[in-house]
């Protein structure tokens, strides 16, 4: 990719901002939740899991422990056979008992509303806090998941490999206004079009803004197609 000035940049991110909107307009989140209590919960739930099987848990577990205050007081042992389908899950477990019991002891049963006291909260990082702010609050927060940081290096958005670096990146890039909803098409993006393994840069609406090598794009079917009608020539 030719050097890009700081503007040339900004005015990319821009045109990657709209095509993505455009491209995933129902763009959302995918955790089943009601309120912060539920989502907060949900997203711990989500590391190292998919959201479908964090979705099948959760059911039943927003039905036995439906405040912080009830899911603090729950038994470890019943807990973490609740979660073990999400993997990691006395860590899990463990994480989830004393963050609600900080949310029903510090704070009035209430999940706090700002990212300082959200990421006081033993085992919330900025990432779980920006999706609790963006989708329960209404406050923008770009959430850097492994799809998010792997798409924003690809796009050349950011070459930092640490989250919080690339939420700042983006955060200089992109509205703020945009950023919850950025996260989502990004992350819908990554999901569906950008996968880590298998890039469908063939046929992305973000090929031409786009500077990651194309291994199989259009240019290189152009390419192979014109090698191909010059075999048939000669
Ligand atoms: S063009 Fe390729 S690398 Fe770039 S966002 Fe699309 S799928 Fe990902």
């Amino acid at each position: 990719m030719p050097r890009e000035s700081k503007k040339e940049q900004r005015k990319r991110a821009l045109r990657l901002v709209k095509t993505l909107f455009r491209t995933h307009p129902d763009a959302h989140c995918e955790l089943h939740h009601r309120g912060p209590y539920q989502l907060l919960v949900a997203t711990i739930l989500s590391a190292q899991c998919t959201d479908k099987v964090v979705n099948t848990v959760t059911h039943e577990l927003f039905r036995r422990f439906p405040s912080p205050a009830r899911l603090a007081a729950a038994d470890p042992q019943e807990l973490e056979q609740l979660l073990r389908p999400t993997g990691f899950f006395r860590q899990k477990a463990k994480t989830l008992l004393a963050s609600c019991d900080s949310i029903a002891t510090e704070h009035g049963g209430q999940v706090p509303k700002t990212m300082e006291e959200l990421t006081r909260l033993p085992g919330v990082g900025r990432k779980t806090a920006n999706v609790v702010l963006g989708n329960a609050f209404g406050t923008p927060g770009i959430v850097v998941d492994t799809h998010v940081g792997r798409l924003a290096r690809r796009m050349a958005l950011s070459k930092q490999t640490d989250p919080v670096r690339v939420e700042q990146d983006l955060m200089d890039l992109v509205p703020e206004k945009d950023w919850t909803q950025f996260s989502h098409a990004m992350i819908f993006h990554g999901r569906r079009v950008c996968g880590a393994r298998n890039p469908q840069c063939e046929l992305c609406s973000l090929y031409t803004d786009c500077p990651f090598p194309h291994g199989s794009g259009p240019k290189t079917l152009k390419r192979s197609s014109t090698r191909s009608s010059r075999r048939r020539r000669s």
